[in-house]
């Protein structure tokens, strides 16, 4: 359906066949958890979460406790996994049965305190290991410490054991990754003797999935290729953009050849040129980047260049010998336009792109 203001629209048909394609890539006992942070990547969190617990995925991950929450609020029921929780939140994540990943000795210790100060018994927590992204995450030498401490309480149980690959898309740093397999199972296999039971180990991102079946474990995490992208041309070719940002042409000018567009005069027009202003700027999410034509949005199946200083409201485009009026529907990224490559064109990242459309733009649920 054609677009009548700024909107993004969400496929879940798209997220459907994204999950049954990354699903085929895994044996059917590994479990799936669907990373939904950041709005489930810039679309609506709550909306792809009911879906994918219809299509049986198994675990959810957020970045923070209210994301969590949100979801919570939303009806959602699956276990969800908080990548990066502050000690701030822990009380709210037990009310609402969160399961925190625990990521350093401080960490550890405050959260078994919140535990036991809410009589929980074997709360179930995921420990998270840092194997070379130093990012977040013990380090390989502090698992005695975290063994002892998990022996002295019964408050909490070990749920899931996890790290995060830094390079899983690049085939040049497989040494590399190789190596963070090798730790992430050795330290795992220290903690589970040391604790006497068995968590889900859980390593694999997106590319992770594609690119090293050999480290799979009991668990994949999915984020970027629920939404449609997979970090390469070829898995691109699988896969189906969730969401399509779209917006339509508010006004047509004719300037003549001197004229200059925007603030800072940043397009000057070499000829007579015939620029359109679309309702949508960096407030939602197209930043200053993407302008000074470095990158292009598609009208009637025609490309046309973003146009000097992208503004908090608005952004211009050359189109210039391409036949359309106002009204005319416009298409920034997304099924017949992949956001990769808007992204790339102006030096950044599908997974930026998609995750910076503003809270401004009006999001539709396509069934
Ligand atoms: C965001 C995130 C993911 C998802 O990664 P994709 O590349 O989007 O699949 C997985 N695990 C962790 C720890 C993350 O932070």
């Amino acid at each position: 359906m054609k677009a009548s203001e700024t909107v993004l629209e969400i496929d879940l048909k798209a997220l459907e066949h994204n999950y049954r394609y990354l699903a085929s890539k895994v044996n059917s006992q590994v479990k799936k958890l669907a990373v939904i942070k950041a709005f489930a990547y810039g679309s609506d969190s709550v909306a792809l979460a009911k879906r994918l617990e219809k299509l049986e995925v198994d675990y959810f991950a957020v970045a923070y406790t209210k994301e969590g929450v949100a979801l919570r609020d939303g009806g959602v029921t699956k276990p969800i996994l908080v990548l990066h929780p502050q000690s701030a939140h822990f009380q709210e994540i037990i009310d609402r049965c969160l399961t925190p990943s625990i990521y350093s000795d401080f960490v550890l210790t405050h959260f078994i305190a919140s535990a036991e100060a809410n009589n929980q018994q074997h709360y179930p927590i995921h420990l998270k290991l840092n194997t070379g992204l130093n990012r977040l995450g013990f380090d390989p030498d502090e698992a005695p410490l975290i063994i002892e401490k998990l022996q002295q309480t019964s408050s909490i149980k070990v749920d899931g054991i996890f790290s995060h690959l830094a390079a899983s898309e690049d085939p040049e740093e497989k040494e590399f990754t190789t190596s963070q397999i090798n730790t992430f199972k050795k330290v795992s296999e220290d903690i589970i003797a040391g604790i006497g039971y068995q968590p889900l180990k859980h390593l694999c991102n997106t590319s992770g999935i594609l690119n090293y079946p050999e480290a799979h474990f009991d668990m994949v995490r999915t984020g970027i290729g629920l939404y449609g992208y997979g970090n390469s041309d070829e898995i691109d070719k699988q896969l189906i953009p969730v969401g399509t940002l779209k917006t339509i042409i508010s006004q047509i000018h004719h300037i003549k050849e001197g004229e200059s567009v925007g603030y800072n005069r940043k397009f000057k027009a070499e000829k007579d040129t015939k620029t359109a202003t679309l309702p949508l700027g960096h407030a939602d999410g197209i930043n200053r980047i993407y302008g000074k034509q470095k990158t292009n949005v598609s009208i009637n199946g025609h490309l046309a260049p973003i146009i000097g200083n992208v503004c908090m409201d608005m952004i211009m485009i050359d189109i210039s010998g391409i036949n359309c009026k106002e009204g005319d529907e416009v298409i920034l990224f997304g099924k017949e336009k992949s956001a990769e490559e808007f992204a790339h064109n102006a030096g950044t990242i599908s997974y930026e792109l998609i995750t910076s459309v503003s809270q401004r733009v009006k999001r539709k649920i396509i069934e």
